[in-house]
């Protein structure tokens, strides 16, 4: 890079893709009887997207509400889970993540 090549913030990268979302087919489902159980909480810590998150914000002991539809498939999630929890699927052809210009 460049010095004089700006660095590009987290979201100014996200604002660079284009997400279409399948409405009738989630690719990734957690088992929330595992996560309920869980105390590290990696998937919140790990993903990019902020798909998993603390329902009471911040409140780290709160439940984890999951939403896949702002996913760019990066995978991290089935990886970080000791659990198993997370049950991952690339979306449907049509749908997911497209890093149209980065
Ligand atoms: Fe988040 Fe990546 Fe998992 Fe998608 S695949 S939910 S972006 S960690």
């Amino acid at each position: 890079m460049s010095k004089t090549e700006k660095i590009m913030t987290i979201d100014e990268k996200l604002s660079l893709t284009k997400l279409t979302t399948d409405k009738n087919y989630e690719h990734i489902t957690v088992n929330q009887e595992i996560c309920r159980k869980c105390k590290t909480f990696d998937c919140v810590y790990a993903c990019p997207a902020n798909c998993y998150k603390f329902s009471e914000g911040e409140e780290v002991d709160s439940p984890i509400i999951f939403d896949y539809a702002p996913c760019l498939e990066c995978g991290s999630c089935r990886i970080v889970c000791p659990h198993g929890s997370v049950d991952w699927h690339y979306p449907k052809g049509g749908f997911g993540v497209e890093y149209k210009n980065s």
